[in-house]
């Protein structure tokens, strides 16, 4: 009877303890994270449960133990499902509606069992009064479903307390304390339960509530002093993963302490098996052979690289910066994914650049590029060309066949040229049915291209559905004169000229503007 008082006395103890973190924790919930709320209904059935077990070491007949059985049962079955609950949360894991109800649907059904079990005998086959030992002892024979809850109620315990050792690892140092308590306090009543379940326990009674006491005080000891609930990993972590940026965080010795889960989308390799290599030596994993394009000493530094993910190429910006934070030391690393920045960069470049219906570079890029080219070819003293060509007599073309026949033919005598021209001629759409090319080459070579250029187009007609259109093309070609500081736009004018005189002399044919030569006309404005 001694024992049984002793029982009580720590299963008393543990009711009480849990008892108080559940009010402790109740009326503190709102300074807490909402995990908090789990916390209060898992020691909340547990105090039901170590309260029922107390009663039913108390009761004296068979109908008092069966009815503090099923009080118990209101408890039990329900605290290990909330505390796997409790600490998936504490993890930052996501609990999936479906795998709440199924673990909550299984102790209802225990519970139901054990309620209505003498109509069925599934729960336990027999239980009754110890014969040899008496009340309170019990001498139970389980039943089918006592095995299903028992093995249900165990991989809860076991499945909460391997969520915690295997986020051991990647926890921070401050956060480790919690960490411990908590697995201590799965640990702890989940081997009770192991050796209950073998028989290995004292006959007759349910050891498991003895032992809560010892876990109620770890998670007060943790709520208290190591500030459980307000300070928790899942805060970092959920923040640290739900930055769309890959961040890595090395120490001062450049060895790998955390990533992201956008790091690790980034970089298939990486793994929490990589934890404390060395990174340049990560990196030549991650990328299969390449160094780190970044300096990772105390400056800031910032680089492109180019990704393959899911077999399409991304750029990523990557900026190296130093953490100084308290006697922590160490680089912080992100991978900011700035593909679609560039495709809109890249975009908008070439709308700036690119005459829309031609797709050749328009104005403002050839006087960019000649505008770099021409003063390189003045200070080599090579020679330097432009060709300005007009399509003949084009308004007709629109007035008979309408706009967009006209277009038609743009596009049509551009991509003619375009065959006949060496790859990198810097060739463009100078306004309306006007085109310019610039050369690094002697006017000879400039005019015999022009004529080439002339000789083909019209050759060339456009077939449009209806008719077919035949066009000729007029050029004028002039040279850089060197030493005497011609600007750009002087030579655009003398092409200029060049190509009014050749329109003057009947179309079809290039002329060269020449200095001293009497026949340029003058163009009116
Ligand atoms: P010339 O032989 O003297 O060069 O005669 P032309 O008719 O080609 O020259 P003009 O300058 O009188 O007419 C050029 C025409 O080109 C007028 C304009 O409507 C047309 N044009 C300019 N840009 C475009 C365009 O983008 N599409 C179409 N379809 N027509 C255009
Ligand atoms: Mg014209
Ligand atoms: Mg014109």
């Amino acid at each position: 009877m001694l024992t049984v008082h002793a029982f009580i006395t720590v299963i008393c103890t543990s009711g009480v303890l849990n008892l108080y973190l559940c009010l402790y924790v109740f009326v503190k919930r709102y300074n807490y994270t909402n995990i908090a709320n789990f916390f209060v209904l898992y020691s909340a059935f547990i105090t039901i449960y170590c309260f029922a077990s107390a009663f039913c070491l108390m009761a004296t007949t068979l109908e008092q133990i069966k009815f503090w059985t099923i009080i118990e049962y209101i408890g039990m079955p329900f605290s290990p499902p909330l505390g796997l609950m409790f600490i998936m949360h504490y993890l930052g894991m996501k609990i999936t509606r479906k795998l709440g109800i199924f673990l909550i649907t299984i102790p209802s059904i225990s519970l139901l069992m054990v309620a209505t079990n003498d109509l069925h005998h599934l729960h336990y086959r027999v239980f009754e009064i110890d014969p040899a030992l008496g009340a309170p002892y019990i001498h139970q024979e389980i039943g089918i479903w006592y095995m299903f809850h028992g093995v249900f109620t165990f991989a809860c315990m076991f499945v909460a307390f391997l969520l915690l050792l295997s986020h051991w690892k990647e926890t921070a140092k401050i956060y480790r304390l919690q960490i411990f308590s908590l697995i201590c306090g799965q640990f702890f009543p989940m081997l009770t339960a192991f050796i209950y379940l073998l028989g290995y326990t004292p006959p007759g009674f349910d050891p498991v509530p003895m032992v809560l006491w010892l876990s109620s005080l770890l998670y007060l000891w943790s709520i208290s002093s190591s500030r459980m609930f307000t300070l928790m990993p899942i805060a970092k972590d959920t923040i640290f993963n739900s930055i769309k940026d890959g961040v890595i965080v090395l120490d001062e010795s450049y060895r790998l302490i955390e990533f992201n889960q956008a790091c690790k989308s980034m970089f298939p390799k990486m793994n929490k098996l990589l934890f404390g290599m060395d990174f340049e030596k990560i990196w030549f994993i991650l990328t299969s052979g390449d160094t780190f394009p970044l300096k990772l000493d105390n400056s800031e530094s910032t680089c492109e690289i180019e990704l393959a993910i899911d077999h399409s190429k991304h750029i990523y910006q990557v900026r190296a910066s130093s953490l100084h934070h308290a006697n922590i030391k160490g680089v912080l690393i992100i991978f900011t994914d700035i593909t679609e920045l560039k495709r809109l960069q890249v975009k908008l470049e070439h709308l700036a650049y690119h005459d829309e219906l031609t797709q050749i570079y328009n104005r403002r890029a050839f006087f960019e590029k000649c505008e770099k080219e021409f003063p390189l070819a003045k200070e080599g003293s090579l020679p330097f060309t432009i060709i300005l060509m007009d399509i003949d007599h084009f308004k007709r073309v629109n007035d008979t066949y309408g706009h967009h026949i006209g277009d038609q033919l743009l596009k049509h005598v551009v991509r003619a040229c375009q065959t006949q021209l060496k790859e990198g001629t810097l060739f463009a759409r100078y306004g309306g049915e006007e085109f310019v090319l610039a050369l690094k080459g002697t006017v000879s070579e400039a005019e015999s291209l022009a004529n080439q250029l002339c000789r083909y187009i019209e050759t060339q007609a456009l077939s449009t559905a209806a008719e077919v259109i035949s066009v000729t093309i007029s050029c004028g070609v002039s040279e850089a004169i060197i030493g005497i500081g011609e600007t750009l736009y002087q030579l655009l004018h003398k092409a200029d000229e060049a190509l009014y005189s050749a329109k003057r002399a009947g179309r079809n044919q290039v002329h060269v503007y020449k200095e001293s030569a009497p026949t340029i006309l003058e163009r009116p404005i």
